[in-house]
């Protein structure tokens, strides 16, 4: 993905408040290898259950907080993150609610999705060899798992801000 600075994601986020932005825990930006992700992911290590995804669709950024339920999946079973499609010991994958954008959101109205606990899915596809841990016939490819996190990134910030329609 294309680089971003502090400044960008502040001013990007769809369903934060001002108050939440001002607050919100950035991650080591110098650090970030922008060529191997599709997406900003990243835990709030000062409010631990918050979540931030930021990623671009064209020219436009676009960010969105999650929250993550408190309660785990029991270990010794398998989940599967609905982002990357990877398989994975159930502790490392989440229930996050991202709360809708605008007034939806104010009225407590929230999106759900399974995702990586730890919102790196873009290091675990890299990591993870294709063939055993992804869905089978589904994403056998790197750049196809790419472009799958991005479209479904994509649709998922379409539900936050009411954009669906189906
Ligand atoms: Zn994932």
């Amino acid at each position: 993905m294309r680089p971003v600075t502090k400044a960008d994601i502040a001013s990007c986020m769809i369903n934060m408040s001002d108050t939440e932005i001002g607050v919100m825990t950035f991650p080591g930006l110098h650090e970030t290898l922008w060529d191997e992700r599709e997406f900003l992911g990243w835990r709030d290590v000062h409010h631990k259950t918050k979540g931030y995804l930021v990623f671009w669709i064209g020219d436009q950024l676009r960010g969105l907080m999650v929250r993550a339920a408190e309660t785990q999946m029991p270990p010794g079973r398998s989940a599967i993150c609905a982002l990357c499609h990877t398989q994975q010991p159930a502790p490392q994958v989440s229930l996050f609610v991202a709360p809708k954008a605008g007034e939806e959101g104010y009225r407590g109205n929230t999106v759900g999705t399974y995702l990586c606990a730890d919102l790196a899915c873009s290091t675990l596809i890299r990591i993870t060899p294709s063939e055993s841990a992804a869905i089978p016939n589904v994403d056998k490819t790197l750049s196809h798992k790419s472009l799958g996190i991005r479209d479904r990134l994509e649709n998922f910030s379409n539900r936050v801000l009411g954009l669906d329609v189906s």
